[in-house]
C-alpha cells in the first residue's frame, strides 16, 4: 500500500524523451532549468505520497456520495485539495497573465502523473480542470479568460468537460442538450449529461462546466455543436460567485473502480433558468474541444503508467518477501522463480516504456505550442498511441500485479485489486482506445499522406540499428501504414487499426527506452529493461502485422445475428 514517488524515472524521462533541456532554452520555457525540473518533480512527487496517496484506500472504499443534490467526499479530501490549491500546483503551465507559471505542459504532466499515481480517482479533479482551462484560454473571449481564468489556474475553482449524453457517447454529434440564446448575450441551458467527472462536490467554492449544446437550428450532427461556460454560481462581473444556477447533480453511478471520483448525471435547467455563455463561435464547439482533447488524452494515457507504477512498486515489494517453493534446495522468496521474474521484468518494461512515450510525447506537445516546424503534427500522431497503449499498458500490468501476489492479489487487502478496478476506465473515457486506433489509420494517416507517421517510422528504424526487433517493428509499422494509406478500404483499414496502434506504441516507446539506456542516466537496470522491452516485446508487436494486414473480410463472415448467435 506504500506509494514512493518514480521521481528519478521521471528526471530521467523529462530529460531525454522530452529533450527538457531544448525547450528550456527557448525564452518561452526559460524557467525550466534543470533546477526547477528537480524542485517540481521531487516537490509534486513527496506532496502526492504524503497529502494524496494516504486518501486512496479510503476513497475507495467509502467513496464520493450524494444527499440533498450536494456530493460529498471522505475525510480528508478537502483538506488535501486546499493544500494543493495553496502550495500552487494546479497553476505549474498556466498562462503568466492569469497567475500560472508559464512552465512547460511537460511539467504540467508531470504534476498529474504523481497525483495520480497516489490517487487516481482524486486526481481527476485537476485534469479535469485543465480541460476547461484550454478550452477558455484557446477559444474563451478576453472577458471569459478574465472572469474564469485566475481561480481555474490556481484551482480555486475547478472545471468539467459535459459531452456525454445517454444516446451520445462515441458519437458527440448525436447531443440533444440546447442553447438557445436569451437577447442579452447568453444561452438558455437545456438538457441532462451523464457520466460527468466531478461534476458536483464541495472541494472547489464554484464549478466552471463547459458544455456542448445545440442552438436553434443549428445543423445536424458534429457540425452543429456549439460550446458553452456555464457555471455552478454565477460570477459578478468583479470575479466575486453569485446566485447558484439552475443546474445540478441528479445521480451519482456506482462503478468498478475510481470510487472517490463522482460521476455524475448533470441537470441543466430543469427550471429554464440554466445560464451559461457561449465560447467561440456558434457550431465550432467540437473544433474548441479537439484543442482540449490532445492534453487530456495524453493525460488520460498517463493514467496507465500511474497505475502500472502503483502495481509495480507493490509487486515488486510482494515478490520480495512471500517465500514460496525452493531454488538450490534453499527456501526461495517469489522473485527467485524465472516466471515472476518473467512477469516483473514486463511489467517494468511496459511501464517505464510507457512513461518514456508520455514524456516523448509531452515534450513534442511544448515543441508545437512553440511553433516548432512539424511538430504538432507529430504530436497529434504521438496522442493516440499514448492514449490507447498507455491504457492499454496500465490494466495489463495491473493485472500482472494481482497475478504476482496470488490469492492476495485477488481479495482487496493488499491493494493489487484497487489497481486493476481502478485501471479498466482509462481504455473507455476520453475516447475509446476504438476510437484512438480510428484516428490513426484515418485522420492521423491523412497527414501529409501518410508522410508524418511515415517519418515516425522512419526515424525510429534509423536510430535502432542495435535493437535489430525494434527497427524491424519500425519497418513493419511502415509497410501496415502504407497498405493502408494507398491500396486498403476504409473498412480493411479500420479492421487493423488496433494492431497497427499496439504496433506503432510498442516501436516508439521501445525507441524511446533506448534511448534512455544510452543516456547512462538509468544505469545498468535501464539498459536490462531497455533489452527486455526490444527482444521481448517488440517481436511480440510484430506478430500483430498479420492482423493488421487481414482487412475486413473475415470481420463481416458472418452476419450480426450469426455473430451474436
Ligand atoms: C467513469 C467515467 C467518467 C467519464 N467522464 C466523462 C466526463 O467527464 N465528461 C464526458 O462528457 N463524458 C465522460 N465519460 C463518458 C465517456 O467518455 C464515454 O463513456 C465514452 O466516450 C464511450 O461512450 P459510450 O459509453 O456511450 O460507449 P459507446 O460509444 O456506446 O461505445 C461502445 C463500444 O462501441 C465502440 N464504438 C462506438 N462507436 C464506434 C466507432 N465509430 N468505431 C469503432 N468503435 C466504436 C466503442 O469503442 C466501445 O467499445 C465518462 C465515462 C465514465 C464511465
Amino acid at each position: 500500500m506504500d506509494f514512493t514517488p518514480a521521481t528519478a524515472d521521471q528526471v530521467l524521462a523529462i530529460k531525454v524523451n522530452a529533450g527538457i533541456e531544448e525547450l528550456a532554452a527557448q525564452p518561452r520555457f526559460a524557467a525550466a532549468s534543470a533546477d526547477m525540473v528537480e524542485a517540481i518533480v521531487e516537490g509534486i512527487g513527496q506532496f502526492a505520497a504524503g497529502e494524496f496517496a494516504p486518501l486512496n484506500r479510503i476513497g475507495d472504499s467509502q467513496g464520493a456520495a450524494l444527499a440533498d443534490g450536494t456530493v460529498s467526499l471522505p475525510g480528508g479530501f478537502a483538506e488535501a485539495y486546499s493544500a494543493y490549491v495553496a502550495q500552487g500546483w494546479n497553476a505549474v503551465a498556466g498562462d503568466e497573465a492569469y497567475g500560472g507559471q508559464g512552465l512547460p505542459f511537460t511539467l504540467a504532466a508531470n504534476v498529474l502523473e504523481n497525483l495520480g499515481a497516489a490517487n487516481m480517482a482524486f486526481s481527476l479533479l485537476p485534469m479535469l480542470t485543465v480541460g476547461a482551462i484550454e478550452a477558455l484560454a484557446h477559444h474563451g473571449s478576453a472577458a471569459q479568460q478574465a472572469l474564469y481564468l485566475p481561480k481555474l489556474i490556481s484551482g480555486e475553482w475547478s472545471g468539467t468537460m459535459n459531452l456525454t449524453e445517454p444516446q451520445a457517447g462515441s458519437d458527440v454529434g448525436a447531443l440533444r442538450t440546447t442553447a438557445v440564446p436569451t437577447g442579452d448575450g447568453r444561452y438558455a441551458i437545456k438538457g441532462t449529461k451523464i457520466y460527468i467527472t466531478w461534476g458536483e462536490h464541495d472541494l472547489a467554492s464554484n464549478i466552471v462546466h463547459l458544455v456542448l449544446a445545440r442552438t436553434p437550428g443549428a445543423p445536424a450532427g458534429s457540425r452543429g455543436i456549439s460550446l458553452f461556460v456555464v457555471p455552478k454560481f454565477h460570477v459578478g462581473a468583479d470575479g466575486s460567485p453569485g446566485p447558484r444556477n439552475d443546474l445540478r447533480c441528479v445521480g451519482l453511478e456506482h462503478k468498478l473502480g475510481i470510487h472517490a471520483s463522482p460521476t455524475c448525471v448533470m441537470s441543466f435547467g430543469d427550471n429554464d433558468q440554466c445560464y451559461g455563455e457561449l465560447v467561440g463561435h456558434e457550431n465550432e464547439g467540437l473544433k474548441a474541444m479537439f484543442t482540449m482533447m490532445n492534453s487530456a488524452r495524453i493525460n488520460v494515457g498517463s493514467q496507465g503508467v500511474q497505475i502500472a507504477e502503483r502495481a509495480l512498486q507493490a509487486a515488486k515489494a510482494y515478490a520480495l518477501g512471500r517465500v514460496q517453493g525452493t531454488r538450490d534446495r534453499q527456501p526461495a522468496a517469489i522473485v527467485e522463480h524465472p516466471d515472476v521474474r518473467r512477469m516483473l521484468l514486463r511489467m517494468r518494461a511496459l511501464t517505464e516504456g510507457a512513461r518514456a512515450l508520455l514524456y516523448y510525447t509531452a515534450g513534442m506537445t511544448d515543441r508545437g505550442a512553440l511553433g516548432i516546424e512539424g511538430a504538432q503534427e507529430r504530436a497529434d500522431c504521438l496522442v493516440p498511441l499514448i492514449k490507447a497503449w498507455g491504457t492499454d499498458i496500465g490494466c495489463e500490468v495491473a493485472s500482472l500485479g494481482i497475478q504476482i501476489h496470488g490469492g492476495m492479489g485477488f481479495v482487496e487487502e493488499t491493494g493489487a485489486a484497487q489497481h486493476y478496478r481502478d485501471a479498466r476506465i482509462a481504455p473507455i473515457y476520453e475516447g475509446t482506445n476504438g476510437i484512438q486506433a480510428a484516428d490513426l489509420v484515418t485522420r492521423k494517416l491523412d497527414y501529409e499522406q501518410g508522410g508524418v507517421l511515415a517519418s515516425l517510422f522512419a526515424d525510429v528504424a534509423a536510430d535502432c540499428s542495435d535493437a535489430p526487433q525494434l527497427r524491424a517493428l519500425a519497418e513493419d509499422c511502415a509497410e501496415v501504414a502504407q497498405w493502408m494509406a494507398r491500396e486498403a478500404s476504409l473498412d480493411d483499414k479500420l479492421a487493423g487499426s488496433v494492431p497497427l496502434c499496439t504496433m506503432a506504441a510498442t516501436a516508439v516507446a521501445g525507441w524511446q527506452l533506448l534511448r534512455q539506456a544510452r543516456d547512462g542516466g538509468g544505469g545498468e537496470a535501464k539498459i536490462v529493461v531497455a533489452r527486455y522491452f526490444a527482444e521481448h516485446l517488440a517481436p511480440e508487436a510484430r506478430g500483430l502485422k498479420s492482423a493488421a494486414l487481414a482487412g475486413a473480410g473475415l470481420l463481416y463472415a458472418l452476419d450480426a445475428a450469426a455473430l451474436a448467435g
